[in-house]
């Protein structure tokens, strides 16, 4: 066993005042940002997470939103053991969750549960600290408007990101009206600060062997659930019965179908600051549709 092992394995004994002894370690595939592997005890097994040293707060960030969706207590989340640093790595260790299969009524459960986790609510949007998004910093400034919010602290600072990386241009010449027309899209429509996932794709939603749901890997704030809701069908793999079971908790505003490009336009923008090609045109073309409904 490495020294690393030796260090996590006694950090999780603080953490649980139960002996822990590493017997083997193996890689999970899946991520996209962090190297993964289980760490298997004699009857205990942890899903450990590692980056390099510089990134310990983001997995301090990963580890309160794990936390807050825990409180909530509507929806699985593993629990968050402990992160720190062991040699020159950042690590942060879960409860590990054998996942499997799940039909119409585990997403169902999930569409419901959502619901329920939205129903969660702060007097503010934003959150008490800032996160990632990926592994691009996500800002969660305190905030009473929720279209400030959105401009500022979302698409306003993912424009920014990308104008500093060289995406200028169209991008941001028609990013810029978008932003000075955004309370148009909210005429008749009040956001509420709900407890968001945040970054909810599909990878980032399983069922665990018994079928219920788990969510994971969260970029939490408090925000208008259908940022939420507009994540889960940008990429696809949630279906109806998610849908229709989230609906009938929590009815969606008929305003979703227009909103959902400006709260997916955040994430695709996001994807044009980590990977490049061709998600600038992506967002130009979401902008272009957005800009549209305003006539
Ligand atoms: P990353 O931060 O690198 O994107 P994820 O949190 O998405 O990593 O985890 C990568 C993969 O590991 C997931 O797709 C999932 O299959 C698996 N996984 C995540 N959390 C757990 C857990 N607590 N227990 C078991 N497997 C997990």
């Amino acid at each position: 066993m490495t020294n690393r092992w030796q260090a996590i394995a006694e950090h999780i004994e603080s953490v649980t005042g139960t002996p822990f002894k590493v017997v083997s370690s193996s890689s999970v595939s899946g991520g996209d940002i962090n190297t993964a592997i289980r760490l298997q005890g004699a009857d205990t097994s942890y899903f450990v997470k590692l980056n390099r040293a510089g990134l310990a707060d983001m997995f301090e960030a990963e580890m309160a939103g794990l936390q807050e969706l825990a409180q909530a207590d509507v929806i699985r989340v593993p629990k968050a053991m402990a992160t720190g640093q062991a040699q020159n790595q950042a690590y942060l260790v879960l409860e590990h969750i054998e996942f499997g299969g799940g039909g119409s009524t585990s997403s169902r459960m999930l569409g419901q549960q959502l619901a329920l986790l939205h129903q969660l609510k702060q007097p503010y949007f934003g959150w008490h600290r800032d996160n990632t998004i990926g592994s691009t910093p996500q800002i969660n400034g305190e905030y009473q408007d929720w279209v400030s919010f959105w401009r500022e602290q979302r698409l306003g600072y993912q424009l920014q990101l990308a104008k500093s990386s060289g995406y200028s241009g169209r991008l941001q010449t028609k990013g810029e009206r978008l932003a000075q027309e955004l309370s148009a899209f909210f005429d008749n429509y009040a956001p509420q600060p709900s407890l968001l996932h945040g970054d909810l794709w599909g990878g980032n939603a399983a069922f665990d062997r018994l079928g219920n749901p788990v969510i994971f890997d969260p970029a939490c704030y408090y925000g208008d659930r259908e940022a939420d809701l507009a994540m889960t069908e940008l990429f696809g793999g949630f279906g109806r019965d998610f849908f229709a079971a989230y609906n009938e908790v929590l009815p969606l505003d008929p305003g979703y179908g227009t909103r959902k490009t400006l709260y997916n336009l955040y994430h695709i923008l996001n994807h044009l600051n980590l990977f490049g090609g061709g998600y600038g045109q992506q967002a130009e073309g979401m902008i272009d549709r957005l800009l549209a409904e305003l006539g």
